[in-house]
Parts: C-alpha cells; sequence; structure tokens
C-alpha cells in the first residue's frame, strides 16, 4: 500500500489539512455553493414573485431573503402556481445573467484561499446553464475552478440527495462545502468526515455534527481559520 493510499484508507481529515495537502500531490481544499451563497438569487427572483403574486408581509426584497433564504420557504408561496414560476427561472438563463453577487462574498474568499484552496463549485444549477454560469463567476472575478453541475432535472428531492452524494463522494479531494442551504446535511451520512460551513445561519441552525453555522461571510472566514487552523495545531502538539 503507498503512503498516499494508506492516508485515504484512514480517512482522517488531519491529513488534508492545509498543512499536509502536499503529501498526497493532490490539490485539495473547500467547494463553494453559487446560488444565495456567492449570488443574490432569492433576493432577485423574489421581487419578480412578489409583483406577480403579491407580498403578504410586506417585506422588502432583502428582509425576505434573510428571513426565508428560498421563496418555497415561505408558507404563503407554497403554492403550485408560485412554484411553477419558480421552477421557470430555475430553467431561464435570463433570470441568472443579471444576478449581483453578494457583496462580501469575493474578499472574504480571498481571505480564505489563504488558509485553505478553494477547488471547486458545486450547484444545483443544471447543466444546461454551464455556460452562463462560468461567464458569470468570471464576470464577477470568482476563483477559476471547476464546476460541478446538478446532471438531473431540477426537483427539490432529487438535487438536494445528489448534491450531498456529490459532496460525500469527493472526500478528502474536496474537505468541505461554504453553502447557505442546510438541506445538503440532510442526505450526508453519519461517517461524514467533511464540513459544511453553512452562511447566513444562526447557532441554532446547525443541522448535521458536521456542519457550523456562520452568520455572514465574515464569519465563515473566521471559523474557517478556527477550524483548520487550530485542527492542525492541535495535532502538531
Ligand atoms: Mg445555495
Amino acid at each position: 500500500m503507498t503512503w498516499n493510499l494508506f492516508l485515504y484508507t484512514l480517512n482522517l481529515e488531519f491529513y488534508t489539512t492545509p498543512y499536509m495537502k502536499n503529501i498526497s500531490g493532490i490539490q485539495q481544499g473547500i467547494a463553494l455553493d453559487i446560488d444565495d451563497t456567492l449570488s443574490w438569487t432569492c433576493r432577485e427572483w423574489v421581487d419578480h414573485i412578489f409583483r406577480e403574486f403579491g407580498n403578504p408581509e410586506n417585506l422588502s426584497k432583502g428582509e425576505f431573503a434573510k428571513k426565508y433564504h428560498l421563496v418555497q420557504n415561505a408558507q404563503y408561496f407554497q403554492r403550485d402556481d408560485v412554484l411553477a414560476r419558480c421552477m421557470q427561472f430555475c430553467y431561464d438563463e435570463r433570470y441568472y445573467q443579471e444576478l449581483p453577487s453578494i457583496e462580501d462574498a469575493l474578499p472574504a474568499i480571498n481571505e480564505i484561499s489563504r488558509i485553505i484552496p478553494i477547488v471547486a463549485y458545486l450547484t444545483t444549477r443544471p447543466e444546461l446553464l454551464r455556460k452562463i454560469t462560468d461567464e458569470w463567476l468570471v464576470r464577477h472575478n470568482f476563483p477559476a475552478v471547476p464546476l460541478i453541475m446538478n446532471p438531473h432535472e431540477f426537483s427539490h428531492g432529487i438535487t438536494a440527495t445528489w448534491k450531498s452524494k456529490a459532496l460525500e463522494e469527493r472526500y478528502p479531494m474536496i474537505l468541505g462545502i461554504i453553502d447557505d442551504n442546510p438541506s445538503i446535511c440532510e442526505g450526508l451520512s453519519s461517517e461524514y468526515r467533511g464540513t459544511v460551513f453553512l452562511y447566513g445561519h444562526g447557532d441554532a441552525d446547525v443541522p448535521h455534527p458536521r456542519s457550523i453555522a456562520c452568520s455572514d461571510w465574515n464569519d465563515v472566514a473566521k471559523k474557517i481559520t478556527e477550524h483548520y487552523l487550530c485542527q492542525s495545531s492541535e495535532r502538531v502538539k
């Protein structure tokens, strides 16, 4: 058994911290979600929904995004007609093209990259949106790393499960993810050794033993620094 294979067999995150990554000779690091982690997707889409279906709580689009994260999380939008409209957004390039980026994401990612490399994007966007997604990432100066996209059609159950499996299968190449959606944790097994940094969530929202709540991008950078640097220094002792 080679040394690398031995380390993989142990499957210990210790051996895949930034300090140790060169042992395997393979670039290891973390992945980024895109929608509502890098781009203001829900905030912009709900603006269309408000105009077409009303705004029962009279929230601004920013207040809605902060409160619900996804359109379908608001009970009053759990209606077939609203969900059908959201599904149209999901497949229509026009609704992705002009999405603004989340302002604090890029500076935080630059800071995080000094602690642990960003190695991929992992998104439930379907493959047919690859070109427009690539262009959007370049336009907003996000890191040039592989884009892993959903090979299935959109369907909440399937896409959430696909993403969890895709993340878990790629461990320890992908050591974890920064993602706004806690549903990614539902499909992770209890053996999963990576880490899910839940962007935009408070400490009460920790759905998996390997998830860490992060209130905003500054908090993501802080928690990642603590997580990976402390982990290494503890083992070095
Ligand atoms: Mg997301």
